[in-house]
């Protein structure tokens, strides 16, 4: 087991057959459309391109990127765009990737933004959810796994940029936490 890794949440196994089964339940609905998956970097480039390689629909992709004001413990909601999405999303059917939903107040953030730019529709894919600490209504429309209030690493989540090449989903070892 690698340094400052604690239980293992989900196995590599576990992940690839659930993005299979979300990316079977996109296709289905989206069925004669054709969508742009937008990520929001940087934790959610793993996710996504696993998702989109299972997605069996014409799409094309685009990536956003903000930051936080404030503490970086804290999401205190207040977020500006550091990199904004390339092409126009205008009458587009858009799918936001996003890695995990914590209280909620970034992807509300840019739910917002980008329902202010007028797609045909916009939905939400997000593969972990710790729906315990949430702050802001945000609907997850393709859910990978909830989770109880601990830090995830691995899978595209960083703890100070660590351990997202890991194949699998665990949680920070104590003494990690500790440091935290
Ligand atoms: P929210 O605005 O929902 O509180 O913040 C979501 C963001 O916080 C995620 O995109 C992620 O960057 C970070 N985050 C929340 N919980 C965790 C976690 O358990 N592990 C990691 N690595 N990042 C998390």
């Amino acid at each position: 087991m690698l340094k400052g890794i604690g239980k293992v949440l989900f196995t590599e196994e576990a992940i690839q057959n659930r993005v299979k089964e979300l990316a079977a339940e996109i296709t289905e609905d989206y069925q004669g459309k054709e969508i742009i998956v937008v990520g929001i970097l940087t934790g959610a480039f793993i996710f996504m391109a696993d998702l989109i390689r299972e997605i069996k629909l014409p799409l094309t992709v685009d990536f956003i990127d903000v930051a936080s004001y404030g503490s970086s413990t804290y999401s205190s909601g207040v977020v500006r765009i550091v990199k904004d999405l390339e092409k126009s999303i205008e009458n587009a059917h858009v799918l936001v990737v996003e890695d995990i939903v914590d209280t909620g107040l970034t992807l509300n953030y840019i739910s917002q933004n980008l329902l202010s730019r007028h797609p045909a529709s916009l939905k939400i894919c997000a593969f972990l959810d710790k729906p315990s600490r949430r702050q802001a209504p945000i609907k997850v429309d393709y859910l990978g796994y909830k989770i109880p209030d601990e830090f995830a690493v691995g899978y595209g989540l960083d703890f100070a940029e660590k351990y997202r090449s890991l194949p699998y989903i665990a949680v920070l070892a104590p003494e990690e936490y500790i440091k935290r």
